[in-house]
C-alpha cells in the first residue's frame, strides 16, 4: 500500500510506530542494502553518511545498532511528505538515568538494558507524543536555492559520484546534503529520481555503482518532488534497441548509447 499523501496530518500515539507506517517506509528500513535507518528506541530516522574504505555492516539491524554508523536525521516521511514523529534521544537518556541510575554514553552495552528500553516499548508506554521540530510554529522551512549540485569535493571514485546537472528541487538542506558526497542519497538526472542509495553493505562504497530506492518527498523540507521519469526513460532506452541490465544507472553513456538519454537532456527537450 503506498503512503497516503497529506502533509501535517495529525500525529497520534496510535500511528507513531514503524509498524504503523506504509510498506514503502518499512521495507526500506528493514532492507540492509538501503541507506535509510531507524532507531526504534530513539525514534530517529536517518540517512547513512559513509567514508572511503568504510564498510557498513549494521544497516537494517533491528535495534539501535544501525544508527551507530554516522548518520544524518531526516524530518519528513520520504513517501508521504508528512512530518516524522521526532527523535527522543534526550528523553531516553533521562529515562535511563531515572530507571537504571546510570549516565548514558554511546559505549554502554545496551544488550544489558531491560528489553523495553531498546525497543519502541518504553516511549509507547510513557506516551511520548510527537517531538519533531517541524511541528513547532517557530520552525523555519529550508529555503529554495537556485544552483546546480555543486560538488565541492570532486571524488574520482564511482561510489561517491555526484551528477552535475541542475536538480529541479533544491532547498538549502537538500543542497547541503548533495554537496556532501558522504551522505548516501543521490539525484539521478536521467530518470529525475531522488533516492536513498542502495548498496552492498559488506563492501566499501568506493566502487559501487549509484543505485537508489527512490522517494517522492524531500526528507528535509517535505515538498513534493518532481515526477519520477524512470518508466518513460526505460521506454525510450528499449525503443532504441538497448537492454537495461547493464545500464540501469549509467554514470557515463556506454559506447553507442545516445548521450541525451544518459543525462537530463531528453526530458528537458521533451518538456516533461
Ligand atoms: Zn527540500
Amino acid at each position: 500500500m503506498p503512503c497516503p499523501a497529506g502533509k501535517f496530518q495529525l500525529l497520534k500515539m496510535t500511528n507513531l510506530r514503524l509498524s504503523d507506517q506504509c510498506e514503502e517506509l518499512q521495507s526500506a528500513i528493514v532492507d540492509k542494502a538501503v541507506t535509510l535507518v531507524y532507531g526504534q528506541a530513539s525514534r530517529r530516522y536517518a540517512v547513512i553518511v559513509a567514508n572511503r574504505f568504510q564498510i557498513l555492516p549494521n544497516l537494517g539491524h533491528p535495534l539501535e545498532v544501525g544508527l551507530l554508523q554516522v548518520n544524518d536525521a531526516i524530518n519528513f516521511y520520504p513517501w508521504s511528505g508528512k512530518p516524522l514523529p521526532g527523535c527522543l534521544f534526550n528523553e531516553r537518556i533521562k529515562v535511563i538515568k531515572d530507571q537504571l541510575g546510570i549516565e548514558y554514553s554511546v559505549s554502554i552495552d545496551e544488550t544489558l538494558f531491560p528489553p523495553e528500553l531498546v525497543t519502541e516499548e518504553w516511549w509507547l508506554r510513557r506516551k511520548f507524543g510527537p517531538t519533531n521540530a517541524v511541528l513547532r510554529e517557530d520552525w523555519v522551512k529550508p529555503r529554495p536555492v537556485d544552483n546546480h549540485i555543486l560538488v565541492r569535493a570532486i571524488d574520482p571514485l564511482l561510489g561517491f559520484k555526484r551528477f552535475g546537472e541542475l536538480s529541479p528541487h533544491m532547498c538549502q538542506t537538500m543542497s547541503d546534503k548533495l554537496n556532501d558526497i558522504r551522505v548516501m542519497i543521490a539525484y539521478l538526472p536521467h530518470t529525475r529520481e531522488y533516492g536513498f542509495r542502495v548498496i552492498e553493505p559488506s563492501e566499501p562504497i568506493d566502487n559501487q555503482s549509484i543505485k537508489v530506492r527512490s522517494f517522492r518527498y524531500c526528507p528535509w523540507c517535505g515538498d513534493a518532488l518532481p515526477e519520477n521519469l524512470r518508466i518513460e526513460w526505460e521506454t525510450r532506452v528499449l525503443a532504441q534497441g538497448f537492454t537495461l541490465d547493464a545500464m540501469d544507472y549509467p554514470a557515463t553513456p556506454p559506447s553507442g548509447f545516445p548521450a541525451a538519454l544518459a543525462s537530463d537532456a531528453w526530458w528537458l527537450a521533451e518538456g516533461l
